[in-house]
């Protein structure tokens, strides 16, 4: 057993090896844990291969206290995460009155005969508790080995959440670090490095609170993690260190924890009544997807048009030839007539328009892949962006996308003058 008491945790499936899936599991997990105390120092992956897994949880379980497995719980032969357990504890599989009941019941709720195979669910490593899954067949394993508090839950995601939810993260309580208090500032118009050189200090190896960067669709988000005996105290150390972050980056901040860029946009416009319509090209509605992502964008979505054709951009919106023959689509004349044009068709007081060259083909030596022209109108005036962005076709578009909403964002609480970052 490590010095200081920290978590790990084992994903089994072949799914994941092979990299069919994503190991969202972990992810929701590990972010759990850290959020109730708990260091998350590995995650692991195996296959459906006893050996493998039985050699991972005996190895876990002996450097760390609490362990926490998803997967492999399931009624088949490749689903050997009980068979693993009770190899581990040196003891037998033996069927249990209350996970047979429970399995039964299952079945039973959803109308449905039991099968024979499905008894293998209601057994479980003898000494083991039993957590019982109101939303699925399999009935999760709470077992002690020495030091380690092991819990194995279901692959499925939902089920895995609601039994992380409901018996593990009581079970284990605060972990080492105590009360843990999380805050996260979202950036939008400067890089991750920029931001970073501007945190300096704060993101020192080894200091509490820890302050962290990531890049995500173009937004920087700073994340602080405090931890504390108290809540309140871990709160303040967090508190402490947002004031600081908020003043060193004021001027890119368009949002906080749980808050989306869409959904801060939509907050933004409806607090200021104003309207918004979309002319999209290369982005494919993919704007007007995230704004009604957010409940309540009805409130200030008027309407969008996917003006992809030269034909459609003339027809729908009235970009004339000739615009379009001396420029390209792909322009700052033709993007900046969009977004003036959309927002006078749908009497809207503001109008997005993009246009530009998602890629992998069509770009030349002049317009390579990836130029995007953002055009943004408002009451306040117009801005532009010319981005040229390296990327796939999805994340050319993504990026296309959340310029244009970034851009809106600044011009509407900066004005035009102040609008380009
Ligand atoms: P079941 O009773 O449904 O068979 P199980 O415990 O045997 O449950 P698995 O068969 O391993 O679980 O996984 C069921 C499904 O859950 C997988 O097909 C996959 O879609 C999803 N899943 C499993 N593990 C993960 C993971 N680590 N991250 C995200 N999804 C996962
Ligand atoms: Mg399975």
């Amino acid at each position: 057993v490590s010095e200081s008491p920290s978590a790990a945790l084992l994903s089994v499936g072949d799914e994941i090896l092979l990299g069919q899936i994503a190991d969202t599991n972990a992810a929701h997990i590990a972010d759990q844990l850290w959020r109730r105390g708990w260091p998350v120092r590995q995650q692991r992956a195996v296959g459906d291969r006893l050996e493998d897994i039985t050699a991972a949880v005996a190895e876990l379980a002996r450097g760390h206290r609490v362990l926490v497995l998803t997967g492999g719980l399931g009624p088949t032969a490749d689903d050997l995460t009980r068979q693993a357990l009770a190899a581990v504890a040196g003891v037998e599989l033996v069927e249990d009155e209350t996970a047979l009941a429970q399995v039964r019941a299952r079945f039973a709720a959803m109308g449905r005969p039991m099968s024979e195979r499905n008894r293998v669910q209601g057994r479980m490593p003898a000494g083991a508790a039993v957590i019982e899954n109101p939303v699925g067949t399999a009935p999760g394993i709470d077992l002690e080995l020495d030091a380690c508090r092991v819990f194995a839950l279901p692959g499925v995601p939902g089920e895995m959440r609601r039994l992380l939810r409901d018996h593990v993260l009581p079970a284990v309580g605060p972990g080492p670090l105590g009360e843990v208090a999380v805050k996260e500032l979202h950036l939008w118009g400067l890089g991750e490095s920029a931001v970073g050189e501007r945190l300096g200090d704060l993101m020192a190896r080894g200091r509490q609170p820890e302050v962290g960067t990531r890049a995500q669709e173009g937004l920087i988000t700073v994340r602080i993690l405090a931890w504390s005996e108290s809540r309140e105290a871990a709160a303040a150390l967090a508190a402490a260190d947002e004031a600081v972050v908020r003043q060193r980056l004021a001027d890119f901040l368009v949002a906080a924890d749980g808050i989306s860029l869409p959904q801060a946009v939509v907050d933004l416009l409806r607090r200021e009544g104003l309207s918004l319509a979309l002319a999209e090209s290369c982005t494919g509605g993919l704007v007007g997807r995230r704004l009604t992502e957010v409940p309540g964008a009805s409130e200030v979505l008027r309407e969008g048009f996917i003006v992809y054709s030269n034909e459609a951009k003339r027809r729908r919106l009235a970009i004339p030839a000739e615009l379009l023959e001396a420029h390209g689509a792909v322009s700052e004349p033709v993007a900046r007539a969009l977004a003036a044009n959309v927002r006078r068709v749908a009497e809207a007081d503001c109008g997005i328009g993009i246009t530009g060259i998602a890629g992998p083909g069509g770009g030349t030596a002049e317009k390579p892949v990836g130029l995007v022209h953002v055009a943004v109108a408002s009451p306040a005036g117009t801005v532009h962006r010319e981005c040229r962005f390296a990327l796939d076709r999805e994340g050319n578009r993504v990026r296309a996308a959340m310029t244009a909403l970034g851009l809106l964002w600044r011009l509407v609480r900066y004005g035009p003058e102040r609008a380009l970052p």
